[in-house]
């Protein structure tokens, strides 16, 4: 099984970024992925430094990119998560200017994890909730920082990207050149202070080519929904695009008109933040129930 290293790292998505390695369409990999700040917060001391130098072009990095041989414009990449092991200790960041007034200063929690528990300030202990912030494929032109949220995936942030997710990205270059990154053990939706709990993980999954679909955004399955993402510079213009993208994928499935669609969404799809902490485009996921046939 190919094993992408922690080091073969990208902090973007683009046409030409030299993949790290080549597989076939149903090839397992094993994606070791930094945390978001590349591994330079350690212990609380370090966030000093890390700010002094921190370039918002080189955060939350992504594992790969990877090659896969046989996707072609046009076509879906499905990339099924199939484990997600986390390193022992992760960290949690505050900062002035951001969702919330009144944080004076900058702030880092170091966060251990103990036996599938997270030790949280004020004697607190949670289960992790795994889930991978960054993945995405590249864009026909541009650049796309893993900084930030684009329409072919990147910095989602959405917690429907957790294990057992089949996620359904966009190729809009030859070998799609997939990477992911920036895995949370816990992330609340929105992720209002700027990060979840940041942590080096491993990230098993499994990865098809489908031919001739390529979703608009990336949408996901779950054992038990259909999840549409978006993202833009308000959760309102987020929340429209994703709940479009919704309505669109139930009258694939479903003998409903356009506004029955809406409707159905109305009763059962739960609009959610996925991101929305400042200073870049917000997304919004939505949840509607769904059994998957396979
Ligand atoms: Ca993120
Ligand atoms: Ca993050």
């Amino acid at each position: 099984m190919l094993r992408v290293r922690r080091d073969q790292l990208t902090y973007s998505f683009s046409a030409s970024s030299v993949p790290v390695a080549a597989i076939d369409s149903g090839d397992q990999v094993v994606f070791e992925t930094y945390d978001a700040s590349t591994g330079r917060i350690k212990v609380a001391a370090d966030l000093g430094k890390y700010l002094l130098v921190r370039d918002s072009r080189k955060v939350n990095p992504a594992a790969g990119p990877i090659f896969v041989r046989g996707a072609r414009p046009g076509d879906e990449l499905v990339v099924t998560i199939e484990r997600i092991d986390l390193a022992d200790q992760g960290y949690i960041r505050a900062a002035p200017g951001g969702f919330l007034e009144g944080i004076e200063e900058p702030e880092v929690v170091i966060v251990p994890v103990v036996g599938g528990e997270l030790r949280l300030p004020g004697g607190l202990r949670l289960p992790v909730r795994p889930m991978i912030g960054v993945i995405g494929t590249a864009p026909a032109e541009g650049i796309v920082y893993t900084a930030v949220p684009g329409p072919q995936g990147s910095n989602l942030d959405c917690n429907a990207v957790a294990v057992g997710a089949k996620v359904h990205l966009p190729v809009h270059v030859a070998g799609a050149l997939v990477a992911l990154g920036d895995v949370h053990a816990a992330m609340g939706d929105a992720e209002i202070s700027g990060t979840g709990v940041e942590i080096n993980a491993e990230v098993t999954a499994t990865i098809d080519v489908g031919s001739g679909r390529a979703p608009a955004r990336p949408w996901i399955e779950t054992s038990d929904s259909i999840v549409t993402t978006a993202s833009a510079p308000t959760i309102d213009a987020a929340a429209r695009s994703a709940v479009n993208d919704l309505i669109d994928l139930l009258r694939d499935r479903l003998p409903v008109s356009r506004s029955e669609a809406y409707m159905l969404v109305s009763a059962y799809g739960d609009v959610r933040i996925g991101q929305a902490c400042g200073g870049l485009d917000a997304t919004v996921y939505v949840r509607f129930p769904w059994a998957r046939e396979s």
